[in-house]
């Protein structure tokens, strides 16, 4: 079962989302997202977008190893 969110959630695992916008304007791709912040809407489809999380990884400033 793959957690899906939309623009105004918060993310809860930074990582690589795969981005499924209103597809007569764009085609799926991925972007990463940072763990604090909210989904945003897209600049052309609004608050259509839908984010899957295709691999979480944390980021390195919220990593034991790394941050200050
Ligand atoms: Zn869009």
């Amino acid at each position: 079962m793959t957690a899906v969110y939309k623009p105004g959630d918060t993310v809860e695992r930074s990582g690589i989302y795969r981005v499924i916008h209103d597809r007569n304007h764009a085609s799926p791709h991925e972007v990463t997202c940072v763990y604090g912040k909210q989904f945003p809407p897209c600049n052309h489809c609004g608050g259509h977008p839908r984010f899957e999380l295709v691999r979480a990884a944390q980021h390195i400033e919220h990593n034991d190893h790394f941050k200050k």
